[in-house]
């Protein structure tokens, strides 16, 4: 007798927690394996997937396989999404010019974008790229993958980490946490060990640039201070090479190609390939091929260097402030750790070593650091590393509205989180029943410069003379710096309170109709991929039977055998388009059929043409 011997590993190893780095240009999943965080790999073998999504006919491409649609098809293929996450029309006016998609109708508070019909918001995209991570984790590490830690930038605002929360949702991904990308980076090079000292985090990547200043003690790490540009990177300076290019172009060919879509992006790669490529040798050949057309450039490192001073000079006032708010003088800064892409650069590097006075660390690949200590998080949560405790702080001011629309704050900026505080108010007009709280966002003044969150009344206040009832306000940001406000009358202990939805969001309604619609929608993607195929073997018995009209066999075939085949040939033709691949198939059965005996005297032709000359 024998017995096969089965492991089940499934009640004992706790569920995979993942680490998501979702970048602007580029997204990466890493996880934690015995020997540390490993990045996980793609089906084509890249750790990187490009942030791109295209919305074809079928499924969608996600990453490098959409790559090509960026040139092929750039009206329906989104990049950069995460500068639209949790934005509002208003806040992207600048830069819809930048993008090849137009945006729908009603995009006021959450954005549209229109990809060919149908239209998605920036979390259903951004969830499209989420499943590719959470495939190739689950490819990789052979289980479901349903947990996550994913980084935002330390200057997502609330609108921002809703969005990129809701878009864990969509994926099936449940997000245990969001944790600041310079906080993560700082994780991956094991800061905690340090007994003390005080380090900056200098990212800058795609499309984010983002400045931390972290202090650790006794192997604990707090963020002292934040700062940066939602708006500067490794895009702004591929914008400036494309523009040089263009006008070069134009003078060069007489010809504007600056609204035409695809010649823009092929433009653009060719341009972003230069610049990575100077990173490592003195001068590079930027190269155009266009419709029998070529172009070339040399640019040298000297000249790049020029032409982006600018850019990279724009990183330095952030960095300054920051320091300033952490107390401290560039002097005090003990280690610089460089995080994204573009930190490649030389000039940058140069740059940042001059403002800081100090070398910057570079022993671990900038594109991945973020990703891996995303993965030291989810070890922490899924409890396989223990004795790591991370701080955060807010990286702007929380407050409310109050008399004169002036704002008072409740939470500072730079306050580490999670934190409470609680503020008591009192009421303006006698015998005033309600109160309307309006919680805002921001550093100025004035509500009206501030981002407005929130708006909530606190009803049924006991009518009593003006500055008489103390209201308490309370505030308080969880360790994912998302935001609940309570408002309190103290002498009836009447409450409510609301975790506060962003204006600019999506409401719970919404984010439960997209999860439904990606089902839906996998039901439609794979019937048309179903008629791809269909159409796919018609094409091949189409050709075949070309061939075969072509052939000796054709001829020794009886009149109404040839009509036959006619006439399946023809209904299979009528029914190619439809979308219908029941159809399709049952014609190319059809015609199958029609043409057994074709096919059996072209098969005995070739047999008898390979036997002549054979001596039996
Ligand atoms: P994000 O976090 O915004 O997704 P990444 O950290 O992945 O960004 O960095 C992507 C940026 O880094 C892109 O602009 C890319 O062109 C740039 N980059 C990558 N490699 C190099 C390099 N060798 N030299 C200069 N820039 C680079
Ligand atoms: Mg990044």
């Amino acid at each position: 007798m024998s017995s096969v011997l089965q492991i089940d590993f499934g009640d004992r190893t706790p569920e995979p927690v993942v680490g998501i780095d979702l970048g602007t240009t580029n997204s990466l999943v890493a996880f934690m394996d015995l020997t540390g965080p490993k990045v996980i790999p793609g089906e084509d073998g890249d750790h990187l997937v490009l942030s791109v999504v295209h919305i074809g006919e079928g499924a969608p491409l996600v990453g490098n396989a959409a790559r090509q649609m960026l040139i092929d098809d750039p009206e329906r293929t989104v990049y950069s999404v995460k500068r639209l996450m949790g934005r509002g029309l208003a806040d992207v006016a600048q830069e819809a010019g930048l993008f090849p998609f137009r945006f729908a109708e009603g995009s006021e508070s959450v954005l549209r974008l229109r990809l060919g019909d149908r239209t998605f918001t920036p979390p259903e995209i951004s969830a499209l790229i989420l499943l590719q991570l959470k495939r190739n984790a689950e490819a990789c590490l052979g289980r479901p993958v349903t947990r996550a830690v994913v980084t935002v930038p330390a200057y997502f605002n609330d609108a921002q980490r809703q969005a990129t929360k809701d878009a864990g949702r969509i994926a099936g991904l449940d997000v245990l946490r969001l944790v600041n990308e310079p906080t993560a980076a700082s994780l991956a090079y094991g800061l905690d060990k340090r007994q003390d000292g005080i380090i900056a985090v200098y990212d800058l990547g795609g499309g984010t640039f983002d400045i931390s200043i972290l202090k650790i003690r006794e192997g604990i790490f707090e963020v002292l201070a934040t700062n940066g540009d939602t708006h500067l990177g490794g895009d702004d300076i591929d914008n400036r090479l494309l523009r040089i290019a263009l006008e070069d172009i134009q003078s060069e060919w007489g010809q504007d190609l600056s609204h035409n879509g695809s010649a823009v992006q092929l433009l653009r790669r060719a341009v972003i390939e230069t610049k990575e490529q100077l990173s490592f040798v003195p001068r590079v050949t930027m190269h155009l091929e266009y419709q029998g057309r070529s172009y070339q450039r040399e640019i040298a490192r000297e000249q790049f260097e020029a032409l982006v001073r600018d850019i990279v000079d724009r990183t330095l006032t952030p960095c300054r402030n920051c320091i300033q708010d952490a107390g401290l003088t560039a002097e005090q800064i003990d280690e610089v750790v460089l995080v994204g892409g573009s930190t490649r650069i030389p000039l940058v590097r140069q740059a940042v070593e001059i403002l800081f006075r100090a070398r910057p660390h570079t022993e671990l690949n900038p594109e991945e650091v973020v990703a891996m200590g995303a993965a030291v998080q989810a070890g922490i949560l899924a409890g396989e590393v223990q004795d790591k405790l991370l701080l955060d702080v807010t990286p702007l001011s929380l407050g409310i509205e109050n008399m004169g629309g002036v704002v008072s704050k409740i939470i500072h900026r730079n306050s580490t989180i999670p934190a409470s505080a609680t503020e008591v108010f009192t009421t303006a007009v006698d015998g005033q029943r309600n109160v309307l709280i309006h919680v805002v966002q921001g550093e100025r003044e004035l509500v009206k410069d501030c981002r407005s969150l929130a708006r909530f009344d606190l009803k049924d206040i006991e009518p009593l003379p003006a500055g008489a009832p103390r209201i308490e306000v309370r505030f308080l940001i969880d360790a994912n710096g998302i935001l609940s406000v309570t408002a309190r009358d103290q002498r009836t202990g009447k409450e409510h309170s609301v975790e506060v939805k962003p204006s600019y969001g999506l409401t719970d309604e919404q984010v439960e109709a997209m999860i439904r619609d990606s089902f839906e929608r996998a039901e439609e993607d794979f019937a048309a991929r179903q008629t791809r195929e269909a159409r796919l073997e018609a094409d091949t018995i189409l050709a075949a039977l070309e061939k075969a009209r072509a052939h000796a066999a054709w001829l020794e075939m009886a009149e109404p055998e040839k009509a036959a085949i006619e006439q399946a040939l023809n209904e299979l033709l009528t029914v190619y388009c439809s979308d219908d691949h029941v159809l399709i198939r049952a014609h190319i059965e059809k015609l199958n059929q029609a043409t057994l005996r074709l096919a059996e005297v072209m098969m005995n032709t070739a047999v008898r043409t390979a036997l002549k000359g054979t001596k039996v």
